[in-house]
């Protein structure tokens, strides 16, 4: 009887493991099917279809052609819905589109064509607040008003008496803005009140929100200040983050149900030991320090610690969950862009593509970054404008001008750099098709290769898997400003990749801000990291 027991025990574990091993599974979209390249759009700048100086759908599904040339296979549009604002991060209904940028039905036939040329479609989420003009805001505001007593938790109102009231955000920002005799919550600013999702109703229209633009055939999210749902200070918790980690989990899970295939990312804008636990909770998160640590080695051209640095991140990644996804970006929308802060200098933009393309997970490209579009905030009357600039093509009817940009004048336009084998874009379109080549490149692990050098710094990418044919791929970048280079490595192979016009590698030196790659034998890995 007591052995029937202990057999019945071991049955419920090993039923109770594989359901829930399944579901773990389940979560989170699979590594290995995800090899796209993103690009990352601001709709108002990047195309006119209707001459009336503001990009819209039609502009992006005329120009499908750009996107298939470059290898792009992923587009993610910042946010297209209605907003008073000329960025859309603050909206007025989750359920349409901008006028601005077209008709639903425009935008339909975009993901209609995006999908016809292998391109997937990802959105802008931005529900962690909503316009101080959305209706659920109004009604919320106005809740002395019976009929409006359901919204009047869609938001979190506070008093005098609250314990957090008169507390300050995570950059020590006034959170509690005043209406209607009370005080709401908009971490960002008074226009922007902050959902509660502590209420359940409020949960139940994100998740329809999301069914909807899946049924409509988005692919994917990108997920706006994902670290902010639960708020510091705007809600009272023992652990915020596993909260917001939990949030987007369920989400997930959800959305997973709708289209087991969709990509969901999360912008938790912080320290990589934050967002590193957001893997637990989301397919990807922007790694912010990456980026920094890219940009940062390609402007100073050096950086002894750059193949160190990138492994303690994985490192710390892996401990969270191993199939993790990376997703890698040199600037986005709220920085200034890398053609300003590399002083427009075009061989150290190609060396920080190099350096980003090279790395795994999945590559977000900014627009126009692949032509070394300037830009950065101005201390003018403007906000983040002059980070977001018109696309710079040659034919001017498809150029917006719904802002006058001064910094792109002497920028080579796209349709020039096209055509033009040595241009920054051409560099982009080697080596995403270099990536699209190589499933190390794709999937690989990510192995250091001992370098004391400050300037010379290289890693192996290595594939070995059931699904593909084991490949061994070494990078090499000088990152240096020096045309004296440093010996490089005595490792030989099938050259891949070499970068144009300023290298000579001859088994001894590798010149400055160049870099490449090199496809090895597996069978003599052990060698390699043995030397
Ligand atoms: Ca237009």
């Amino acid at each position: 009887m007591k052995k029937n027991i202990i057999i019945f025990l071991i049955l419920i574990a090993v039923i109770f493991l594989i359901v829930f091993k399944k579901d773990e599974q389940n979560i989170f979209k699979e590594k290995y099917e995800t090899d796209d390249v993103y690009y990352q759009i601001f709709v108002r700048s990047f195309a006119d279809s209707d001459n009336d100086g503001i990009g819209d759908f039609n502009g992006i599904s005329q120009n499908i052609d750009y996107f298939v040339d470059l290898g792009i296979t992923g587009i993610y549009l910042m946010p297209i819905h209605p907003s008073p604002s000329y960025h859309g991060y603050d909206v007025l209904d989750y359920y349409d589109v901008n006028e601005d940028y077209g008709t639903l039905d425009d935008f339909e036939n975009l993901v209609t064509v995006a999908h016809e040329n292998e391109i997937s479609i990802m959105i802008d989420l931005v529900i962690n607040h909503t316009s101080d003009q959305h209706p659920w805001f109004l009604a919320s505001r106005s809740f002395h008003n019976d009929d409006h007593e359901k919204y009047k938790d869609y938001y979190t109102w506070t008093d005098e008496d609250d314990e957090r009231f008169g507390k300050l955000g995570a950059w020590n920002q006034n959170i509690w803005h005043s209406a209607s005799g009370k005080y709401y919550a908009g971490y960002f600013s008074n226009q922007m009140p902050d959902l509660n999702m502590q209420n359940d109703d409020v949960i139940e229209e994100i998740r329809n929100i999301g069914e909807y633009w899946l049924n409509i055939g988005v692919d994917g999210f990108r997920l706006d200040a994902a670290m902010h749902i639960y708020g510091k200070n705007e809600v009272v918790m023992d652990d915020r983050t596993q909260e917001n980690i939990n949030f987007w989990k369920e989400f997930s899970i959800d959305m997973r149900l709708i289209n087991e295939d969709v990509y969901i990312i999360g912008e938790v804008w912080t320290q990589s030991s934050v967002y590193a636990d957001y893997f637990g909770g989301l397919d990807s998160v922007f790694n912010f320090e990456l980026s920094d640590i890219i940009v940062n080695s390609a402007k100073t051209g050096r950086n002894d610690l750059y193949t160190y640095s990138i492994n303690r991140l994985y490192n710390k990644f892996d401990e969270v969950r191993p199939d993790y996804i990376d997703a890698t970006f040199l600037r986005n929308h709220d920085n200034d862009r890398i053609a300003t802060v590399l002083n427009g200098d075009i061989s150290r933009l190609k060396l920080a593509a190099e350096m980003q393309l090279m790395l795994p997970g999945v590559p977000f490209i900014y627009y126009g970054e692949e032509l070394g579009m300037k830009g950065a905030k101005s201390n003018g009357p403007y906000y983040d404008e002059t980070r977001r600039l018109p696309f710079i093509w040659a034919d001017e009817t498809k150029r917006t001008t719904w802002f006058n940009d001064s910094f792109n004048i002497d920028v080579e336009q796209a349709e020039l750099q096209q055509n033009d084998e040595d241009s920054l874009y051409n560099t982009y379109k080697k080596l995403i098709d270099l990536r699209d080549s190589s499933i190390a490149l794709k999937f690989g692990e990510f192995i250091s290769w001992e370098s004391d050098s400050s300037t010379l710094q290289g890693f192996f990418r290595y594939y070995s898997g059931d699904s593909y044919e084991e490949e061994l791929i070494f990078v090499l970048h000088n990152i240096g400003k020096s045309d004296t280079a440093e010996l490089a490595p005595d490792i030989t192979g099938e050259i891949i990749y070499f970068s144009k016009g300023i290298n000579n590698y001859n088994n001894v030196s590798l010149s400055k801000g160049s870099t490449l790659v090199i496809r090895l034998n597996p069978e003599d890995f052990e060698t390699y990291l043995n030397k």
